[in-house]
């Protein structure tokens, strides 16, 4: 193939892409060329390290071919791209994991793609003319081939700053955002290189190692730290425009070029990934969510209209005002099932065990993402792509992590009795329940003494959550045992926090439901007596959910049916989450506020009428948004 010259030099395998007239962009021939390179010298004994190169002064590589993905796009078939970009992440993915090193040489332009080639690897050489950049928001895509790994672990806030305006990096940026090792004069790659191909001795390279000049973003942090510190892309246009100064000019222009729904789903895909859970799978995974769907529901075909076909560079981007709503990021970001990007053979076998409303969509999703999934329940409940057993103890057998999603405490001890003395040591039991803490100690003391792996880890996001692989867990337990069980949580959710030891994820479960069955409450009582001032009821919503009165009660899972996004008010109060359950938590809320004498209020006077609504009145098999209806019917006395 003219366009890269693959062979072996030495004890080096070398890769030159060769198409400096068009920048070196990669085409998909070329990244299977250099796959089938990468697999054959990691066999080959006489192959010590890889050495990747490019033709020409302007550019190592500067992104991904584009115009095929286009036209293949534009007729409707989204399954070329999608496989492109899969094949190609495999590549990144492949580079940053080989057991040998890879060397890469950056000149000029390395973007996008060539960003995947090129900075993954274990080496990555510098040098005066080089750009680093992720321009993908610029076309309509989101920051990816593993890129936002790099962002995120950049310093502060640099990885939301590069990923939303597309800014080049000098070689002494690039290394102090974490794209690049070494910086090389390079007057002496070529000698450097030949070095390399006839000693394989990598630690020449730090030898000719000099120090970068520092970049001008280095200089900004400050500025970018401040400006983009906020939750989502609305706050960071906020703080822009609200200062007058050269910085914040220059950063809306470079903003205004791109699109803001992908810029929404970067910052959103940063903050996700940012933690102590972050490992370049969960970035391509990310990425793949949205990459996957950019043509069909993102801004990508309009993008690469206006850049490369039509070139008038004024792309009608959707949500052009730059106001994103969280629905249409969560949209972009959320798991993708079957066709989730599958990178090896990662499937552990898993035993779920109460495939209720939750458990059922959650034990789904894992089966999806290419795990081995049993199921059991009581009721005879089944889940989607998961075998069914006979028993709590058959699914426990011969599985690396057995997960329980069941109603209360004392069900999940008698089921933890039954399956942990049947789990080889060294497994993980993962409790997604919500119980008391007591409860939680105790399977955890079990687990302990059986030396199994224990995580208390409740869930917060509802049936929504877990259908859309949007939940928060909680966990508590040791490292490892939060390690072990993380993979999970990134599938099944959005975000897991590791909140302490044994107990902690349960103790932070009650807090939150605590303050649920109160927002829920003042909710239902705000629109009945809205009703009853005669507002509308859709008019209500608009302001609540914009104004200080928000939360997810409110703007997630409205109680006044017809209003909002679809809940279980819209359904006849169907659970969802049903009353008795947060009759429940309110109740651990109180024992556990009982035991360390804390003043809690509120949270007494939710129990109460939770109690009211499901002993007394007709909440029993409600969901426990029902309250509104029972609001509706009464009078102050
Ligand atoms: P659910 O009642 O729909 O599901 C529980 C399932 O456990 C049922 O299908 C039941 O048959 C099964 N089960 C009971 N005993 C069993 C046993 N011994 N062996 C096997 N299966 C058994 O409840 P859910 O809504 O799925 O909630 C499950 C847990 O998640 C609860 O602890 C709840 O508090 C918590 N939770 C629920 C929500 C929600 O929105 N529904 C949100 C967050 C947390």
């Amino acid at each position: 193939m003219s366009d890269i010259s693959i062979r072996i030099e030495g004890c080096a395998g070398r890769i030159t892409l060769q198409r400096p007239e068009a920048l070196n962009a990669m085409t998909y021939e070329m990244c299977v060329a250099i796959e089938q390179a990468f697999d054959e010298w990691a066999q080959d004994d006489a192959v010590t390290l890889v050495v990747l190169d490019a033709e020409g002064d302007r550019a190592f590589c500067s992104g991904g071919d584009i115009a095929e993905l286009y036209e293949t796009g534009t007729k409707g078939d989204y399954a070329y791209g999608q496989k492109f970009w899969a094949d190609e992440y495999r590549l990144n993915h492949k580079i940053f994991q080989y057991p040998k090193p890879v060397v890469s040489f950056l000149q000029g332009f390395t973007m996008g793609g060539g960003v995947g080639l090129g900075c993954h690897g274990s080496h990555r050489i510098v040098g005066e003319s080089s750009q680093i950049a992720m321009p993908e928001c610029g076309i309509g895509l989101m920051p990816d081939v593993g890129g936002t790994l790099m962002l995120a672990l950049a310093p502060g806030r640099l990885g939301e700053y590069l990923g939303t305006t597309a800014a080049r990096m000098d070689a002494g940026d690039a290394i102090f955002a974490g794209f690049a090792d070494h910086f090389i004069p390079q007057a002496q790659w070529l000698d450097l290189i030949a070095t390399l191909e006839q000693t394989g001795d990598i630690a020449r390279i730090a030898g000719a190692a000099a120090r970068p000049t520092p970049g001008p973003l280095q200089a900004a942090m400050p500025d970018i730290d401040r400006h983009f510190h906020g939750a989502a892309l609305g706050d960071v246009f906020t703080t822009l425009r609200a200062e007058d100064s050269d910085f914040a000019r220059d950063t809306l222009k470079k903003m205004g070029r791109n699109s803001p729904l992908s810029m929404a789903c970067t910052i959103e895909a940063l903050h996700r990934l940012r933690g102590p859970t972050l490992t370049l799978e969960k970035a391509l995974d990310l990425e793949y969510r949205f990459t996957a769907r950019a043509m069909e529901h993102g801004d990508f075909l309009e993008g690469i209209r206006a850049a490369i076909i039509d070139k008038d560079r004024n792309p009608k981007w959707q949500f052009a005002d730059g106001a994103v709503p969280a629905t249409a990021v969560a949209k972009m970001l959320m798991p993708l099932g079957e066709m989730a990007l599958k990178l090896g053979e990662t499937g552990m076998k898993i035993g779920f065990i109460g495939l209720g409303n939750m458990g059922a969509p959650m034990a789904a999703n894992l089966a999806a993402a290419g795990h081995d999934v049993s199921g059991f329940d009581v009721a005879g409940t089944t889940a989607k792509g998961v075998s069914s057993a006979t028993s709590a103890v058959e699914v426990a057998d011969g599985a690396d992590i057995v997960i329980a999603m069941l109603p209360n405490g004392d069900i999940l001890r008698a089921v933890a009795a039954e399956v942990i003395p049947t789990m080889r040591a060294g497994t993980t039991f993962i409790d997604c329940s919500t119980v008391d803490v007591d409860s939680a100690r105790a399977v955890a003391d079990m687990a302990e003494a059986a030396g199994i792996l224990c995580v208390d880890a409740p869930v917060s996001g509802g049936i929504g959550g877990a259908a859309g692989g949007t939940l928060t867990f909680m966990a508590g337990g040791s490292e490892a045992a939060f390690a072990s069980a993380a993979p999970l949580f990134d599938i099944m959710g959005q975000k897991a926090v590791h909140c302490g030891d044994a107990g902690a994820g349960q103790a932070a479960k009650i807090c939150n439901n605590m303050i649920l069955g109160a927002t829920m409450i003042a909710t239902c009582e705000a629109f009945a007596l809205a009703d009853k001032l005669g507002l509308e009821r859709q008019k209500m919503f608009d302001v609540v959910s914009t104004s200080s009165g928000f939360s997810w009660s409110m703007n997630t899972y409205c109680p006044a049916p017809g209003v909002g996004p679809t809940s279980p008010a819209d359904n006849g109060y169907t659970p969802g989450f049903a009353a008795e359950l947060m009759l429940k938590d309110l109740g651990l809320s109180q024992q556990a506020a009982a035991a360390v004498d804390a003043d809690t209020p509120m949270g007494q006077r939710a129990l109460e009428l939770y109690r009211q609504f499901v002993e007394d009145e007709d909440g029993k098999g409600k969901d426990f948004s029902a309250m509104l209806p029972r609001f509706e019917t009464r009078g102050r006395s």
